[in-house]
């Protein structure tokens, strides 16, 4: 690309309120994934780096948690007006990193940054309780703290808001972090740790570690007793390592993992609807999220309607580098996203699916791939049972609600589910019967900072968002007092 996305100065380490080059002088690429060029480069952390960036997080540990929660508020509400000023270069970087368009990467920046302003507002709601022994003669107290050095892992599929719905919190409950951002899309981490340090965040609060030895750079600072917490947004095989590694020390953990959600249309809901519920369940993200509808089981009667409805919409996108006017669907992250899409299609059409749009991935140069609608695919194909992160819509037909509820549940997964009816008994029953975290009901999107975000199985345990996203960081001390 032809101008540097970010001064020279800020695609370093961020230890301790300084800018810092690593310590083994390293640098890693990051690049473009519209066509493969290198974008930029930044410092390649090593161990030592993140020893260093933990001990900047324990010095300051005591002086932050002794903070008036209303500073901590107001170091966030200023990031928040920040961020909003700064949205338009934050969302070129995010899409010139991550490939998204333009427009989702300004979904994204407003999004994640309500985080920031959801948090300034909790700073002042921290409280325990006061109550009387149930048997007389006593008083219970509980006293809440924040939980100390945090030590936040993010993926790059939404390279602000997964470190915002973490660092909102930890900031709020006075906790301090070490932050490591996924190594494709480490520049808009890089550009918030600046904004958060112009707003008046405390050296050594935050601290940002760029690294291309990632296990490595965990598995160090996990070890370390200091360390009282992980929280980490990514794929469940590596959140099921760090759970192993989290162990020895018992840190607090938190974990956001992978998703496998069905979108369930039932016949008497509107179809119309459903198909603009199904275009942002599936295509926000190029289909590269977690909440990202998986699986579509559709009612029999009205699954030829769906389905065609739906091919015409994701036929009818224009696919293209994300900064460029005009353009719906940007690039995949790599080319191993391209190959493992191309895989789970083919596999798919091998047993018996069709192809109504797309199927295929355009001549490079960059990731892309079309976006997708599959008919007639086995319920036990592989694009069903595996996380897509991609542009696919796989469509199958159930005949019954119980069909579709147990089809809907058979999977490890447990993070999101979208149902389309309009039968109000029906839904108070789904809510009760689909085994996920959260439940999109006629609509396509269930993120909301006010909610608590989250999955159960093996999309992880945690929430992130609403009155629950602060709790994660809040150790609670109980206080028998005899009562005179
Ligand atoms: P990933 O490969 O698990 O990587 C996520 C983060 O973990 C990156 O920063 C990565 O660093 C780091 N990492 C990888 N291996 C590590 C290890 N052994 N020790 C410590 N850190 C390690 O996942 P991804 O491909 O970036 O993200 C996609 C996955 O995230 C999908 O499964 C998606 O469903 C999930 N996700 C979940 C949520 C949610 O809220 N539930 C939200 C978004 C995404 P490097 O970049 O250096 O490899």
């Amino acid at each position: 690309m032809s101008t540097e996305p970010l001064p020279a100065d800020r695609r370093q380490l961020f230890i301790g309120g300084e800018w810092r080059g690593a310590s083994g002088g390293g640098r890693f690429d990051v690049i473009d994934p519209a066509d493969g060029s290198v974008l930029t480069d930044v410092a390649d952390g090593t161990v030592d780096d993140a020893m260093a960036a933990l001990d900047a997080a324990a010095a300051a540990q005591a002086d932050w948690a002794a903070t008036a929660p209303r500073d901590r508020g107001e170091i966030l509400r200023r990031a928040f007006g920040l961020v909003n000023d700064r949205a338009d270069d934050i969302a070129r970087v995010m899409s010139l990193e991550m490939g998204k368009t333009i427009k989702e990467a300004k979904g994204e920046v407003t999004y994640g940054n309500e985080f920031l302003r959801w948090f300034s507002e909790e700073a002042v709601r921290i409280h325990g309780r006061w109550m009387h022994n149930p048997a007389g003669g006593s008083r219970l107290l509980t006293v809440k703290k924040p939980v100390g050095p945090c030590l936040f892992i993010t993926p790059w599929n939404f390279p602000l808001a997964m470190g915002t719905r973490k660092i909102g919190p930890a900031i709020a409950a006075g906790c301090t972090m070490v932050v490591k951002p996924a190594g494709q899309t480490p520049l808009t981490m890089l550009m918030l740790a600046d904004l958060l340090a112009e707003a008046g965040l405390p050296d050594g609060v935050l601290n940002v570690i760029t690294t291309k030895s990632s296990s490595k750079v965990g598995e160090a600072l996990l070890a370390d007793p200091r360390l009282r917490k992980i929280s980490f947004t990514g794929s469940t095989e590596v959140g099921r390592g760090l759970v192993r590694l989290a162990a020895d020390q018992l840190q607090r953990v938190s974990m956001e993992l992978g998703g496998n959600a069905p979108f369930l249309v039932f016949a008497d809901a509107d179809v119309d609807a459903a198909v603009e519920g199904a275009m942002i369940a599936k295509m926000r993200n190029m289909g590269e999220a977690c909440t990202s509808a998986n699986r579509f089981l559709v009612e029999e009667s009205v699954a030829e309607e769906f389905a065609r409805k739906l091919a015409d919409r994701m036929g009818a996108l224009t696919l293209g580098r994300g900064q460029d006017d005009g353009v719906d669907v940007g690039p995949l992250i790599d080319e191993k996203a391209v190959e493992s899409v191309t895989a789970l299609v083919d596999q798919a059409v091998d047993a018996g699916a069709r192809v109504v749009t797309g199927g295929s991935a355009p001549d490079g140069p960059g990731y892309f791939y079309r976006p997708t609608v599959l008919v007639d695919v086995p319920p036990d194909a592989d694009v069903n049972a595996e996380e897509i992160f991609g542009p696919v819509a796989p469509i199958t037909t159930f005949a019954s609600e119980d069909e579709a509820v147990e089809r809907a549940n058979a999977t490890e997964y447990g993070l999101t589910a979208y149902a389309y009816t309009r039968d109000l008994a029906r839904t108070i029953r789904l809510a009760e019967s689909l085994d996920f975290g959260m439940l999109g009901i006629n609509t396509g999107l269930v993120s909301n900072p006010a909610a608590p975000f989250g999955g159960v199985k093996a999309s992880g345990f945690g929430r992130e968002g609403g009155f629950e996203g602060i709790e994660e960081y809040l150790d609670t001390t109980y206080v028998a007092l005899p009562a005179g």
